[in-house]
């Protein structure tokens, strides 16, 4: 399952599942831990909210013993908590200082994992990249699901590039933070941004072409222009909590400008 990092975790999967029991064969923690985590990253579950375990128990038609081990594993991606004589919550999104502070530690690791990986990929770690790249491309703007299927895409080249590093401590720091989980959750229901699909093929490329100078580069590139995403994300949000007027008329967020003024 998701958590030992052998299968990617499929974003796509976790917007299309319902609370439906899936038909595919798998353990019940398995099936708890996926409808949970579905149910976490669409805020089918809202931020904060009490998670009832009864409740729960009773729509996926399985006893309470899954459901609390799949919470264990959701909490151990800080997903959700647990608060004693109360039960397990919904964990908040990051907050704006949270997303700053993860954008600072991947500029420290990724940009040198990426000049690593130029060095010492090998053979079959290049055919996913490439394939990886292939794909991508194939990710359009739209709905829900493409941007679903442009996160998936993200956190594997993230994770195909920290594992290429060949140093295994670097691959299990960046798997470790699971960005990916917590800006899915954030970012759901945007759209999948072309430029960041500009971004990640200029990763490829100085991968390709063993250039570890060129991957640095663009990766510390892309990682700037996601950070200033988000940041685009946050000022939206909190221009919508202001009841400010609506933002320009292509449905682009606010721009910088405005933001910094009012901080
Ligand atoms: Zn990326």
């Amino acid at each position: 399952m998701a958590t030992n990092n052998q299968e990617p975790l499929s974003f796509a999967r976790l917007v299309a599942l319902d609370e439906k029991r899936p038909i595919y064969p798998q353990t019940l923690v398995e099936l708890a831990y996926e409808q949970l985590l579905s149910m976490l990253v669409t805020m089918k579950i809202a931020p904060g909210q009490h998670i009832g375990i009864e409740a729960l128990a009773r729509q996926l038609q399985i006893s309470q013993t899954p459901i609390r081990e799949a919470l264990t594993l959701l909490e151990a991606q800080k997903l959700a908590y647990k608060t004693p004589n109360v039960g397990f919550r919904a964990a908040d999104l990051l907050t704006r200082q949270e997303i700053s502070a993860l954008f600072a530690l991947r500029l420290l690791i990724e940009p040198k994992a990426a000049a690593w990986a130029a060095e010492n990929a090998d053979e079959t770690a290049l055919r996913a990249l490439a394939k990886l790249a292939e794909e991508m491309e194939r990710v359009q703007n739209g709905d829900e699901l493409a941007y679903a299927q442009f996160a998936e895409g993200d956190a594997r080249l993230h994770d195909l590039v920290a594992r290429a590093s060949g140093n295994r401590f670097v691959a299990e720091t960046i798997e470790g933070l699971h960005v990916h989980l917590h800006i899915f959750r954030f970012l759901y229901k945007t759209n999948a941004p072309a430029k960041a699909v500009e971004e990640h093929a200029a990763i490829i490329d100085a991968l390709l072409a063993r250039d570890p100078v060129a991957a640095d580069e663009a990766m510390r590139a892309h990682l700037l222009a996601s950070q200033e995403r988000m940041d685009a994300a946050f000022q939206e949000q909190e221009r919508l909590l202001a009841g400010d007027p609506p933002a320009q008329d292509d449905g682009r967020p606010a721009r910088a400008g405005r933001g910094r003024r009012r901080r």
